[in-house]
């Protein structure tokens, strides 16, 4: 695969998937493990660095099992068993089932050679925008070195993240205002024990920190906006801040780059439409606290792929049928995510829960266990 490769212009009408990040790239291979042709188009150069934890849990691990990348991932990454966390003044340690920690420079493009390897036909540096939705095909443009082409599919998956557009009016976003924002760095000397994932919480955020394999560290948070929370300093300021509150004695933010951030987390959409399906981030987002990201968006790509492969001969519901299907999906993982990160914005809720949690961590198993449903 090159990185000026022409965007293939085929008569088969294949599917096309738009981002190959970890939930473009898993739909993609899936899909081709199924015998369906796929495009798969990505807009970036990779590698690309990504606000993002970079932390698997068990069930991301089941997910690459099945997308026959486990190995070169646990190779790459940095084995995670512990996690400790700094809720309200305490500090809770808690042995965890074992994941990952991965930068996204090197996760994405092992996915995407993975896709490649599985037959997708892959564009890289090349953006799509669907243009226009009948009953029978999708028209979308796609941009590539200079050149611009418009091709029909007979399925779109939009796996394009939080920044996907309104994918030709058909699938608008709703915003909540104030909601929190993501923002992430990489440190070089930054103290932290390899394979522990540490959270610092306080009514402002959270900031996780997790060392990765080539040992820089990860810094990633989700900070309350609105204008009494951006008046309390910049976002640096206030991840440092989070910090320096918290019990991890030893960390101290310095040496940091590149800093990035996100638009407002809390977000939804209906997921699909006709013959268009959105997966991902780019379906609707959960706050990161518990760090599923990554995995929903894995596990909604291959059932998407199933999905379609299933209804390969009749797609002209399939984006439908995928709303109801995802809404089953994660309605209650969601439900679960937001009761975590609702009580750990209440310091009176997370007093409660690190008292509990030193006494009894056993009681964290059913909590840990339903975030890993596989
Ligand atoms: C602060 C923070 C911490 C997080 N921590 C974790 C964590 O520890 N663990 C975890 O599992 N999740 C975490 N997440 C969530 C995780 O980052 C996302 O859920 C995950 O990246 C979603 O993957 P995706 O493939 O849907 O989208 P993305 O990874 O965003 O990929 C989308 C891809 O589409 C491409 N693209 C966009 N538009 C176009 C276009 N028009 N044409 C072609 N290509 C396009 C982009 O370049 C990109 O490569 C965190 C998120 C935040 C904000």
């Amino acid at each position: 695969m090159s990185s000026d490769m022409a965007v293939a212009s085929s008569s088969r009408s294949p599917v096309l998937v738009i981002g190959s990040g970890v939930a473009g790239a898993a739909c993609a291979i899936r899909l081709r493990s199924l015998g369906v042709a796929v495009d798969l188009v990505e807009k970036a150069t990779f590698p690309r660095a990504k606000v993002c934890g970079c932390c698997i849990g068990e069930a991301g691990l089941n997910a690459f099992t099945q997308l026959g990348i486990r190995d070169e991932v646990l190779d790459l990454g940095m084995p995670t068993r512990r996690w400790c966390a700094s809720l309200a003044g305490r500090r809770i340690e808690l042995a965890i089932p074992l994941g990952v920690a991965i930068s996204r420079e090197v996760l994405d493009p092992l996915m995407m050679q993975a896709a490649v390897r599985s037959g997708a036909n892959v564009s890289m540096n090349c953006t799509a925008t669907i243009k226009n939705s009948s009953y029978d095909v999708v028209s979308v443009q796609l941009d590539q070195n200079a050149t611009t082409i418009r091709q029909d599919y007979s399925c779109v998956v939009v796996a394009s993240g939080l920044r996907s557009g309104n994918c030709g009016g058909l699938l608008p976003w709703t915003e909540v205002p104030h909601g929190p924002f993501g923002i992430s760095m990489m440190a070089s000397s930054v103290d932290v024990e390899p394979g522990v994932i540490y959270m610092a919480c306080n009514p402002d955020g959270y900031v996780g920190l997790v060392k990765l394999a080539d040992g820089r560290v990860d810094v990633a948070a989700a900070l309350q906006s609105g204008q009494s929370s951006f008046a309390t300093g910049d976002p640096v300021t206030r991840v440092q801040r989070i910090l320096a509150t918290s019990e991890f004695a030893s960390v101290e933010l310095s040496d940091f780059s590149p800093v990035m951030t996100t638009p407002p987390l809390r977000r939804s959409r209906r997921a699909g439409h006709g013959r268009v399906l959105a997966i991902g981030d780019a379906a609707g987002y959960v706050e990161p606290f518990t760090g599923e990201g990554m995995t929903w968006g894995m596990q909604g790509g291959m059932a998407a792929a199933d999905l379609i492969a299933a209804k390969r001969n009749d797609l002209n519901d399939v984006g439908d049928v995928w709303e109801q299907k995802l809404a089953a999906l994660l309605r209650c993982r969601k439900r679960t995510c937001r009761v975590v990160t609702t009580a750990l914005r209440s310091p009176a809720a997370c007093r409660i829960a690190a008292g509990t949690l030193r006494l009894f961590p056993g009681l964290a198993t059913p909590l840990l266990r339903s975030m890993n449903k596989a």
